[in-house]
């Protein structure tokens, strides 16, 4: 993929930055890419827009109708294989197709579910046998479901209690259980459905909804996305045929989390859709509404919130996109035609994906918050997007895996690899720590050239990073893992730096001037970054150390991660005037 970073290895964000350190990034899309984000976008105003209240309600054949004219426009087929009925597009392109859609409201869940968790099994996992039947028929809009959620078994998903026994004649597997809050159960044909085999192997099976034994719970009374459909799916003496295992047994767990990791930069992308809509209608209505003489946009309050939704999408933008440019990259080296080998190289950059998940996901709920006290009083009902905007929203932290769950992931899958000797880090670890219980100062990274000042500052708290995690690691070896607060905080660390990072490095390629949305975008983010990771680092070190040893650490961590903050309510108010200017989020 052109533009892309020399590929460094997973979690390898955390090694030194080159100094000429390239990034896939939003500008480096393609004129493919665009027309394919064009042809969704167009498909999102021009065909669920209208029919928004309809959707809300589940009216009759709604949803089913616009995921048939989806799937003619080719936006349920980016990821599935030319053979079997789809368009072979890359990671970047069905990224770009999940965005757009990410302002379609509910219909963005009807979407995303089924051209993730729903098709992407039968892509990877499926038999030749399995992609020829189901595969053509997922493209052209037959809705599909994955049901790994029990009644009793949600983060803990392989406490399933569903169970498989194969039948007498050896025909048919029959399932029992109930799998819970599943996405498009309402209106799905197909259902990848997980169960233990005699109550042990934990197993994928497709289901057809006709199948005898299978039926479909009462929706959901939800917060949000209430068009979606979430309902429990019952399995009673449910015979299904003994061709419809997917994957093998015993190993569904592979299906499941490989599935839920793609699942995560894809929610990534489809948080950016809904964040750059909120930033759009909160810079009307401020336009429009006066108070005290005043159009409301020319409060400082209210442009200070205007930069920091700016500033916030664009490090969550340029983090999912750096991902997806990784994940293309990688793949470009495998053959695509074998799975394995395929889900290996999506594995190698698990931790960016849970880092995108929860990054992507809490921006997008600081976003839609702001939206609503723009909008004050009239926020707050149904009247402006901004109150769906703001219900719909919430899921994002609970589903394809908690934020909590993502963030023991994110430190714990780095490390790991680092143990492992897969990535480069323990050695730098140790060495850094060691320097700094000895009172020794490394020389000063010196970056010339754009935002050379922000590269430099960046150095010194990948350092206090280093320091501040490293102690952790150090001082409680494996007892860590079962650290979750400790752990944590080193993710709120490792998330905020890899936004960080991403986003000067972003702005340094957009070769913009100092006024530019860019590079005012990422100085409004690494200083409010640069500042909660000073107040993780500090709580992890007094959490791990005490006394003079604690003293001296705490000295050399704030001697890496210290800065002086720059003029933030200038750097946002210009940031503001250029959001107000461009109407919202800058187009690419
Ligand atoms: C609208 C909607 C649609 C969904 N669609 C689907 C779908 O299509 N298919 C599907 O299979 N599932 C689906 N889900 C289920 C979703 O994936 C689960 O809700 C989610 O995984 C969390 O599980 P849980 O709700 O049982 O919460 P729990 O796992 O019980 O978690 C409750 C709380 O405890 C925390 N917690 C749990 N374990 C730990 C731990 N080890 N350490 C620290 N904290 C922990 C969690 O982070 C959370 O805050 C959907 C859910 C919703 C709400």
């Amino acid at each position: 993929m052109s533009g892309a970073e020399q590929r460094r290895p997973g979690g390898g964000f955390l090694l030194p930055s080159p100094a000429s350190a390239d990034i896939f990034t939003p500008e480096d899309y393609t004129a493919e890419h665009r027309l394919i984000a064009k042809t969704t976008e167009d498909f999102v105003r021009g065909e669920v827009w209208p029919r928004l209240d309809a959707i809300e309600v589940q009216e009759d054949g709604v949803a089913e109708e616009l995921m048939r004219q989806a799937a003619d426009l080719g936006l349920l087929a980016a990821d599935i294989p030319e053979a079997y009925g789809g368009l072979g597009l890359d990671k970047a392109s069905s990224a770009l197709v999940t965005e757009k859609m990410g302002m379609a409201g509910s219909f963005s869940v009807t979407h995303a579910a089924h051209v993730g968790i729903a098709t992407l099994p039968f892509v990877y996992f499926g038999t030749e046998e399995q992609k020829q039947r189901y595969l053509p028929q997922l493209a052209a809009g037959d809705i599909g479901a994955y049901c790994l959620t029990e009644p009793g078994s949600g983060s803990d998903a392989l406490a399933a209690k569903a169970t498989a026994r194969l039948s007498e004649d050896g025909c048919h597997y029959v399932l029992n259980g109930t799998k819970q809050f599943i996405s498009n159960a309402r209106w799905a044909k197909t259902f990848v459905v997980f169960a233990k085999i005699d109550g042990r192997e934990f197993t994928a099976f497709i289901v057809e909804r006709g199948m005898p034994g299978v039926s479909v719970g009462a929706e959901e009374k939800k917060l949000g996305i209430k068009g979606s459909s979430t309902a429990s799916l019952i399995l009673e003496e449910a015979r299904v045929p003994v061709e419809n295992l997917l994957g093998e047994p015993g190993k569904g767990h592979h299906i499941a989390f490989n599935i839920l990791n793609i699942g995560r930069y894809k929610l990534g992308a489809g948080c950016l859709g809904a964040a750059r809509l909120a930033l759009e209608e909160a810079v009307r209505y401020a336009g429009d509404r006066v108070q005290f003489k005043k159009p409301i946009r020319e409060f400082g309050l209210i442009r200070r919130k205007f930069a920091e939704m700016a500033a916030r999408t664009y490090a969550a933008e340029s983090a999912t996109c750096r991902v997806v440019g990784l994940i293309d990259d990688i793949l470009a080296e495998v053959d695509a035609a074998d799975s394995a080998a395929v889900l290996a190289a999506i594995e190698e950059y698990a931790a960016e994906c849970s880092i995108v998940k929860v990054l992507a996901s809490e921006v997008l709920d600081y976003v839609v918050d702001e939206g609503v006290q723009i909008l004050g009083g009239y926020g707050y009902c149904a009247e402006y997007p901004a109150e769906r905007l703001y219900r719909d929203s919430r899921v994002n932290r609970i589903f394809e895996g908690t934020n909590e769950i993502n963030r023991l992931l994110t430190p714990t899958m780095i490390l790991r690899r680092a143990q492992a000797g897969k990535l480069p880090l323990m050695a730098e670890i140790t060495a850094v720590v060691r320097a700094a219980a000895a009172g020794d100062r490394p020389a000063a990274d010196v970056f010339d050239g754009l935002l050379g000042a922000e590269r430099a500052l960046l150095a010194r708290v990948r350092r206090g990073i280093l320091l501040a995690v490293g102690t952790a690691v150090l001082t409680h070896g494996e007892k860590l893992t079962g650290m979750q607060e400790l752990l944590g905080l080193a993710a709120d660390m490792i998330i905020e730096y890899f936004a960080a990072e991403t986003a000067v490095l972003r702005a340094v390629k957009s070769g913009g001037g100092d006024d530019s949305f860019a590079v005012l975008a990422a100085r409004v983010w690494l200083a409010g970054a640069c500042a909660r990771m000073l107040t993780a680092g500090r709580e992890l070190l007094a959490a791990t150390l005490s006394g003079d040893e604690l003293t001296r650490l705490l000295a050399a961590f704030e001697g890496f991660a210290g800065f002086v903050p720059p003029d933030l309510p200038a750097l946002r108010d210009r940031l503001a005037a250029l959001v107000i200017d461009r109407g919202g989020y800058p187009r690419i």
